[in-house]
């Protein structure tokens, strides 16, 4: 797998993030707006998902697969076999 893999779909899921945050505002705003408000909803269900499917896809390990979930923003390291996820290279001092 490209090692470049995992921070391009950190990136991406994170743009998508904050689309669906901003989507889900614009949700909340539009509450007197029936058609507007469905249709944002819509879109913001669909960002949402698609930023779950970038992260399921792509942000995973380099070297055992895992898909890093939890602390994914701020992840240097994979939670199961301590490599570093950008350069792959193993960190040291730390064990587990
Ligand atoms: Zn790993």
């Amino acid at each position: 797998m490209n090692r470049n893999d995992f921070e391009s779909g950190r990136k991406a899921a994170k743009i998508l993030a904050i689309l669906s945050a901003v989507g889900c505002v614009a949700m909340l705003m539009a509450g007197d707006n029936p058609p507007l408000q469905g249709a944002l909803i819509l879109l913001t269900m669909l960002l949402f998902v698609s930023m779950f499917l970038v992260i399921v896809l792509r942000c995973r390990c380099p070297h055992c697969g895992k898909v890093i979930l939890l602390g994914l923003w701020n992840a240097k390291v994979c939670s199961s076999c301590r490599r570093s996820l950008s350069s792959g290279n193993k960190v040291k001092g730390k064990k587990r």
